[in-house]
């Protein structure tokens, strides 16, 4: 009876934060720029709302008749893994204060509007005291919440449980190791031909054609929707509706593609959760209180990154699919083959902005955060010797001089809303595709759909070893599951080492 009740209610969470994430789509797809203030008000009360619901005396009764009723099943079991996320959860809000929570939630929304203001005039002296806030009420949380070596592992635990800045640094150092050679050669090489993704493609025609190809590797619409917003993202209410929207340049052909490729692959994620997990703690964040199914961010964005670069920007993917995209754009692409445009989609092109680099040069970018983030947290790194730092940084691993902190510093938006911890993911999930992808290429099925533009073999092994899992197990679990080994960095440094000799012929 308790354990069907602690269900019952946990439900109602889910509910609370599908509620929650509809008004989010809403106000980033649909709502006029008017609503926006009410909004953030509606948005802030269904959180705290199923925060409260989830910490509640009640709720708390009925995990301890849970955890009672199954404590004769196996410490394994769906059962126990389902009480298991609660009690945690229950434990890690109840450890910060409210009044913090609000605290931060205020500088984020405050800090937003002085970090528009500050990018647009490169005014870091505007950013600067924002910064400075923000980073000390990370450090009140991370002594709230916990940490056994570094106050930056409390703040990345919400977003990559187990991941620490120490475990970190062997991974960094690999990727490093295994990179940088393929940078600094490729900077001496000819870059390949680019000029006709930049000719005018039509909206209408890029944003069909993306849809198209997500479809066809497994993003299903009878339970998704693509739509058009300024910064691409996925969100789901249950499995049953998992939505992605994208951006499109009407001068750079890739973003609409590879944005929606890059949804859809977090939308599979959602979409193919095993059912009976529906609105229960193994399809529900209730630490980070989101309304989602993934493991950990990282794992999300192993999905994502799987399908918009291991398969998207293969070229067995174009020589299988490239008539279809010439049938689409024939002016555009007049003269161009399928060798010649898998080539431009992957020119390596060192440059400032995270969110416009190439698959080589990504995980820099985050590299560098990450090392930064945690030297500011722990005061080792002044706001105000920032920019240095980070400008250092750009020049020891991407070679270039930084112009501007508008093209440096005050690039990202995560600081100004508040958060601290939440780069690494990126990261952790391109070197798990790299490693799902070479697993799941082992499986004869799989390398013929691979081989025959069919993708359901892929999805399905994906399906079978990632997606219906949800929450059941953890990130290195889930790894060491689907292929003998926990995270490592080995076969994504393969891929990337094989795929640039190929373009760049190193
Ligand atoms: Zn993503």
């Amino acid at each position: 009876m308790g354990y069907n009740a602690l269900l019952k209610r946990m439900g109602e969470v889910n509910d609370l934060l599908c509620a929650e994430s509809m008004l989010s789509w809403d106000a980033r797809t649909m709502m006029p720029p008017g609503g926006a203030d009410t909004r953030a008000m509606q948005l802030a009360t269904l959180k705290v709302f199923a925060r409260n619901h989830l910490v509640a005396d009640e709720s708390r009764r009925l995990l301890d008749a849970a955890e009672a009723e199954t404590a004769n099943l196996a410490a394994d079991s769906v059962e126990r893994t389902m009480c298991a996320h609660v009690r945690e959860a229950i434990d890690y809000h109840l450890r910060i204060p409210a009044e913090l929570v609000h605290r931060r939630a205020e500088v984020g929304s405050k800090g937003q509007h002085v970090w528009a203001k500050a990018r647009a005039e490169n005014d870091y002296a505007a950013f600067a005291p924002v910064l400075e806030e923000t980073l000390a009420l990370n450090r009140e949380m991370a002594e709230c919440i916990g940490y056994e070596e570094h106050p930056y592992d409390a703040l990345m635990y919400r977003f990559e449980p187990g991941e620490t800045i120490a475990s970190l640094q062997p991974l960094f150092a690999a990727l490093r190791e295994g990179l940088l050679p393929l940078v600094k050669a490729i900077g001496e090489k000819e870059a390949p031909r680019v000029d006709f993704l930049q000719r005018p493609f039509p909206v209408e025609k890029q944003l069909a054609f993306a849809l198209n190809m997500a479809r066809k590797v497994g993003y299903d619409t009878d339970r998704g929707r693509l739509d058009l917003t300024v910064h691409p993202f996925e969100i789901s209410f249950t499995r049953n509706d998992v939505r992605i929207t994208t951006r499109v340049n009407d001068d750079w052909m890739p973003k609409s593609l590879f944005g929606t490729l890059h949804e859809a692959g977090h939308g599979m994620y959602e979409q193919y959760c095993d059912p009976a997990y529906t609105r229960t703690p193994l399809a529900t964040d209730l630490v980070g209180l989101y309304a989602v199914g993934g493991v950990s961010f990282g794992a999300h964005e192993s999905q994502s990154r799987l399908f918009e670069n291991q398969v998207g920007r293969s070229r067995e993917f174009w020589e299988l699919n490239y008539g279809e995209l010439h049938d689409a754009f024939p002016e555009q692409l007049a003269g161009i083959d399928a060798e010649t445009f898998w080539r431009a989609i992957n020119r390596v092109a060192p440059g400032f902005i995270r969110v416009e680099s190439d698959e080589l040069t990504y995980d820099f970018h985050i590299m560098l955060r990450v090392d930064i983030e945690a030297a500011l947290i722990d005061g080792s790194l002044g706001v105000a010797d920032l920019p240095e730092a980070w400008n250092a940084k750009v020049k020891e691993y991407l070679g270039l001089d930084v112009p501007s902190n508008r093209l440096g510093v005050l690039q990202d938006v995560h600081w100004s809303s508040g958060q601290v911890g939440t780069f690494c993911n990126y990261t952790i999930g391109n070197v798990m595709a790299g490693q799902l992808f070479a697993e799941a290429k082992k499986d004869i099925g799989v390398r013929d759909g691979l081989a025959s533009a069919d993708y359901r073999p892929l999805r399905e092994w994906m399906t079978e070893h990632v997606h219906r899992h949800g929450r059941r197990y953890t990130r290195e679990q889930l790894l060491e599951r689907a292929t003998g080994r926990g995270l490592e960095p080995g076969p994504y440094v393969e891929h990337l080492t094989a795929k640039y000799t190929a373009i760049y012929g190193l």
